[in-house]
């Protein structure tokens, strides 16, 4: 058998597979979803099922989004997960999620997510804000780091933004690549995200606020009167309180509201 191959299954570059084979590190993510039988819990990429095997035992409810047909094939007849699982097979980027919702429960995701495409997933993601309880995910270290970073550091950009706007972020565990088959190439970490209530996300538009972050964080070394000069003049700028000659990356989640919100009043 070669490295690529894990339990029976040849791994898929392309759906990002890099499957956990670490039991230490999978009770550890387990603890952190913390599965209670009433949970209205979802996953995200299963797999071969490392984490859908324990989160099942302790909740009986559990439903996954898999695209890689042979694996939720495997799921869907697996003799003890499949009864307990609802599978949807398909691409977790355009499900939808508010479409799992039973009554009051909000729900619990939760998924080792192909890195390929984790940045797009989590923007999907975000949108079900209000639907959800809580998510936790295994990510490159490298995005966790991006997620929670702050104003005035390398790594603070559109995504920590986008994410902190969103969600409280806390990075919980740290994974190195020798617990998964394949290896990656990169360190792993698991961060949980609790959506903010709907009140304290001010921005009158979110597609706004995208936007003036991608614009501001698109040439993050360009001072704000130039990179947002399609969007609002360095006078208008300085009217909001806000110094034109600062970057992108001196600019807080609030101010960043702020401009987008005058954008929206004005412009849209
Ligand atoms: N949960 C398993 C584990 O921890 O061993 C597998 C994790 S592997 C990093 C990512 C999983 O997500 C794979 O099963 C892959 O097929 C699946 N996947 C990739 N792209 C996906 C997408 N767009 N929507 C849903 N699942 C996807």
């Amino acid at each position: 058998m070669t490295d690529k191959v894990h339990l029976g299954h040849r791994a898929r570059k392309r759906f990002g597979q890099n499957f956990l084979n670490d039991s230490n590190i999978i009770d550890k993510i387990v603890t952190a979803i913390d599965p209670k039988p009433t949970d209205n819990l979802v996953e995200i990429g299963p797999g071969l099922g490392a984490i859908t095997e324990p989160v099942v035992e302790l909740s009986d409810q559990l439903t996954v989004v898999e695209l890689d047909r042979d694996l939720a094939e495997r799921l869907i007849h697996h003799p003890f997960l499949g009864p307990k699982l609802t599978v949807h097979q398909g691409d977790a980027m355009k499900f939808d999620f508010s479409s799992l919702l039973k009554g009051d429960g909000k729900l619990k995701i939760f998924g080792n997510l192909p890195y390929n495409v984790s940045t797009p997933l989590l923007f999907h993601l975000f949108e079900f804000a209000d639907q959800v309880e809580h998510m936790h995910f295994m990510l490159q270290k490298e995005v966790v780091n991006r997620m929670v970073a702050g104003p005035g550091t390398k790594a603070y950009g559109r995504l920590s933004v986008m994410t902190q706007y969103y969600c409280h972020a806390i990075p919980v565990i740290q994974v190195p690549p020798t617990c998964f088959k394949p290896a990656p190439k990169v360190d792993s970490a698991v961060v949980r995200l609790i959506p903010k209530d709907a009140q304290q996300r001010s921005a009158k538009s979110t597609k706004v606020l995208n936007t003036v972050c991608l614009e501001a964080f698109n040439q993050r070394r360009k001072t704000l009167r130039n990179s947002l000069s399609n969007l609002m003049t360095a006078e208008q700028l300085s009217d909001l309180g806000i110094d034109p000659s600062l970057r992108a990356e001196n600019i807080s989640l609030s101010q960043f509201i702020e401009i987008a919100n005058w954008i929206y009043d004005n412009k849209e």
